[in-house]
C-alpha cells in the first residue's frame, strides 16, 4: 500500500531526529505532498494514526500540503499547469502529463514531492 509505505518513512525519520535531539512529545508533522504522488490523504492519516501509536508521535496532528503540479514541453516549450483529464467515473480530476497546448507528451517539473516541511515538539 502505497500510503503506508509513505507514512512509515516519514515517521521513521521524524522519530530519528526526535531521539537524536532528545524530543519527548512530537506535537505536530507537516507534509509537502506533490498532486502526481496521488496520496489519499484519509489513507494517510489513517496509517500515521497507526504506526505513531506508542512512540513519541502518539496524538501529533498530521498536517497535508498540496503541492501543486507542473509540467514543461520539450516540444512546444510550454511550461505551467498540467491538463487534466475530467472522467465522470473518477472522483476527481485526474493529471495527464500531456501537454496543454501541442498534446505532446510532457515532463513534470514540479508535483512529485513527499517531504516534511516542518516539525513542532515540546521542547
Ligand atoms: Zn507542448
Amino acid at each position: 500500500m502505497h500510503e503506508f509505505s509513505i507514512a512509515s518513512s516519514i515517521v521513521e525519520s521524524v522519530l530519528e531526529f526526535a531521539a537524536k535531539n532528545k524530543i519527548e512529545k512530537i506535537l505536530e508533522v507537516r507534509l509537502l505532498v506533490g498532486e502526481l504522488m496521488a496520496v489519499e490523504w484519509e489513507q494517510l492519516r489513517f496509517c500515521y494514526g497507526a504506526i505513531t501509536r506508542e512512540t513519541a508521535m502518539e496524538n501529533s496532528s498530521l498536517e497535508i500540503e498540496q503541492v501543486e503540479a507542473a509540467v514543461s514541453c520539450p516540444y512546444c516549450s510550454y511550461r505551467g499547469r498540467p491538463k487534466y483529464w475530467e472522467d465522470a467515473l473518477a472522483a476527481f480530476p485526474i493529471v495527464t502529463l500531456q501537454c496543454p497546448q501541442c498534446g505532446m507528451a510532457a515532463e513534470s517539473t514540479q508535483g512529485k514531492e513527499c517531504a516534511i516541511k516542518t516539525i513542532r515538539y515540546m521542547a
